[in-house]
């Protein structure tokens, strides 16, 4: 039996609303979770899977030793073999050789020691995360518009809001708190209204005045629509767009080239439901335009998202008290990585890789050998990069890209190509562990203490309460350990998360970089005591100043040279010839009870109820021409690959359009991993790739 239980206040492990948990570990030895009821993201609400953390905590499956070669090793062989493979590859081929791959499930700490490693010490670039899959558009966005990475608003502001328009989101399963959080507004306030606009009729429309059935990628013609829409009207904030803005003109100017049946063709939306949405949204000043994946993951997610910002930039509703874009991320520490760089066209602390300055003043703050001075591989180049054998060595920490980067199998020949591969996991057997030539065990959610910053630039703590299992070691020392057998030792000195953390906000708040917009300096001397006892605190919190809300741009004050914000003159994109052997487009994404690849959901008979199995949702009518019947076994396949999953049809999918879960791989149901047919075709600008978007071809399978 275990002493008297201890509850510990944590973080949850799952998505960017960044929940606030309070977690018991019982003297049986089982956790009891529950909703803290003090955390500002959720006020003690949980979703399904946040109140099922305690039943995802067993070790069966987990790596509980470090491996080589598929045979057990002792910490030191290990990381000896990796610190002198990656010194051996840089010497020989140069620091590009190298690369790191990580996670926006990884901690702040994590994250920062890495990026440093690579940045500072290799001198490349190459480290990218998997949440260039999630958020990497609204990045790109929010850097056009506003010079900066920053999110202006908070999560308060969806109570304020008398419009809250949501757009290529389905929050009711993939950020439920959020979701019931603007249910619970919606029935004190019952004026408010919620717009959905989404291809399919999710759960999300439960609480929609309005779902718009947009095309797939119709987003940028609507909101470009709606800004000529909003300037027709007399409806643009002329002062705040003349004192705060440029570029207005030019963005107005393509507006004013399409008309309402222009845009309805555009965006497969009638002129009537448009100018209702249009109406509504220019009547209503505190209006929040919150969007996700449905925005981010496509070929023109960085356009879409400088559409929205136009039209909150055009009526200044943006940085007060209910208005403003709100980009929602996917994963739990998303934002975290944003803020040490951890993408690699980034520099720790929001600084900038392209500017001189910047990378002068965090090479001096690491007194580092050297700084990147170009971007590195975006993770569809990287593993490119790694299938031409160009990169040498890569480490791969915390994610499971074989089961969620597009055209997987790609993925497999490139980690079959790279002489040399690490993975760090707390997985044993992923799809991805069995490539690896090093597989280290690291340290998993209730074992590892860090920082987590959720959609709201609210910064809170993961602390852990159980005890490390077998020789599971934190992200941050095993990296930690690495730099300092390859000679860095002065620049890696950690022996805490408090450290690191000291580390990153007194850099965060160093010198003039020539931004406020990350600055949590406050805590830059921090000590492991008042480390262990941080509350949530949103950034910035400079040195000597009180932890408050804070919303951005309500007065201007941009980032960029000018100080102005920039209107981004977006086109819609325009249609692609569709081949018609491939008649459907295919849409990934979320379940209610499952997460990424189901490496720790799918431990929980309770969150595999809601669906047991990987499934493609049809429309009756699409599925009756191709001879579907409900329930049976149907084959979706393109040029790229095949996989067979069972039909559910239902009248909430468009005809044309076809839906599967992203969640099920190898280890569930290899035959249905959907990242097999989706192209590796990515934004140009933020290198996201465009996963919900596809075209295949649906059959009704027949087993030979
Ligand atoms: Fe966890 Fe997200 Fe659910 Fe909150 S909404 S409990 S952060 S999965």
């Amino acid at each position: 039996m275990l002493e008297s239980p201890v509850t510990v206040r944590t973080t949850c492990a799952y998505c960017g609303v960044g929940c606030g948990v309070l977690a018991t570990r019982e003297e049986s030895g089982a956790v009891r979770i529950k909703g803290d009821p003090l955390h500002p993201a959720n006020f003690g609400r949980l979703c399904s899977k946040g109140s099922a953390l305690g039943e995802t905590l067993d070790l069966e499956g987990r790596l509980l030793e470090p491996q080589i070669g598929g045979q057990p090793a002792s910490w030191d062989t290990a990381l000896d073999l990796v610190a002198s493979r990656f010194t051996e590859t840089i010497s020989e081929h140069g620091p590009d050789s190298v690369a790191f791959y990580v996670s926006g499930q990884l901690l702040t700490e994590d994250y920062y020691v890495a990026n440093k490693l690579m940045k500072g010490f290799i001198g490349s670039a190459n480290i990218d995360t998997n949440s260039r899959l999630c958020m990497s558009s609204s990045v790109a966005g929010h850097r056009r518009a506003f010079g900066s990475d920053t999110v202006p608003g908070t999560y308060e502001d969806l109570d304020l809001a008398d419009l809250i328009v949501l757009t290529g989101s389905n929050l009711a399963w993939c950020h439920p708190v959020l979701y019931q959080r603007i249910a619970a507004a919606k029935v004190r306030r019952p004026e408010m209204r919620v717009v959905l606009i989404d291809p399919r009729r999710t759960v999300t429309a439960d609480i929609a005045d309005m779902h718009l059935k947009i095309k797939p990628d119709g987003d940028t013609a609507l909101f470009v629509g709606l800004l000529g829409f909003l300037a027709a009207q007399g409806a643009v904030e002329r002062h705040y767009v003349e004192r705060y803005t440029s570029g207005f003109e030019a963005a107005l100017a393509i507006a004013n080239s399409h008309d309402l049946r222009s845009i309805a063709a555009r965006t497969g939306i009638s002129p009537e439901e448009l100018r209702a949405f249009f109406e509504l949204f220019t009547r209503t000043e505190r209006s929040v335009t919150v969007y996700s994946q449905g925005v981010n993951q496509s070929a023109s997610g960085t356009d879409k998202v400088n559409a929205i910002i136009n039209c909150h930039l055009a009526t200044g509703r943006i940085g007060r008290p209910g208005m403003g874009p709100f980009s929602i991320t996917g994963q739990p520490n998303a934002m975290g990585g944003r803020e040490v760089g951890g993408l690699a066209n980034m520099l720790a602390g929001h600084m900038h890789l392209e500017n001189a300055g910047h990378r002068q003043l965090v090479q001096a703050f690491w007194d580092a050998p050297t700084i990147a001075s170009k971007p590195g591989l975006k993770a569809v180049d990287l593993f490119d990069a790694a299938r031409a054998g160009k990169i040498k060595a890569l480490w791969i920490m915390a994610t499971n890209p074989v089961d969620s980067m597009p055209e997987a199998d790609l993925v497999i020949e490139a980690l079959e190509t790279c002489p040399f591969v690490v993975v760090s996991d707390i997985n044993a057997m992923t799809d991805t562990t069995c490539y690896a030539d090093v597989l280290l065990p690291a340290a998993g959610w209730g074992e590892k203490d860090g920082t987590v910053t959720n959609s709201e630039r609210c910064i809170s703590r993961q602390r852990a309460f159980l005890p490390l299992p077998g020789e599971a070691k934190p992200d941050w020392w095993i990296v930690t350990q690495v730099a300092q057998r390859m000679g860095f030792a002065p620049g890696f000195p950690y022996e805490s998360a408090a450290q690191i953390f000291a580390e990153h906000a007194a850099l965060s708040g160093h010198g003039n970089h020539g931004t406020r917009d990350f600055d949590i300096s406050a805590h830059s001397a921090i000590v492991d005591t008042d480390y262990d006892a941080l509350s949530p605190f949103q950034w910035p919190q400079g040195r000597d100043e009180p932890a408050t809300e804070k919303r951005f741009f309500g007065q201007g004050e941009f980032y960029t040279d000018d100080r102005r914000a920039r209107f981004v003159a977006v086109r819609p994109a325009n249609e692609e010839a569709i081949d018609p052997r491939f008649a459907f487009t295919l849409n990934t994404g979320r379940v209610r009870d499952h997460w990424h690849t189901m490496t720790r959901t799918g431990k929980s008979a309770r969150l595999s109820a809601h669906f047991a199995e990987p499934f493609a949702e049809i429309n009756p009518l699409d599925a009756a021409e191709q001879g579907i019947a409900d329930a049976s076994l149907v084959k979706l396949g393109n040029d790229h690959g095949k996989i067979v999953v069972r039909a559910l049809l239902t009248d909430r999918q468009e005809r044309g359009n076809i839906f599967v879960p992203m969640h099920w791989n190898g280890q569930f149901a290899g035959n249905a991993r959907v990242d097999r047919l989706v192209t590796a075709n990515v934004d140009p600008v933020s290198g996201q790739p465009a996963l919900k978007m596809a075209r295949v071809a649906v059959k009704p399978f027949a087993a030979r």
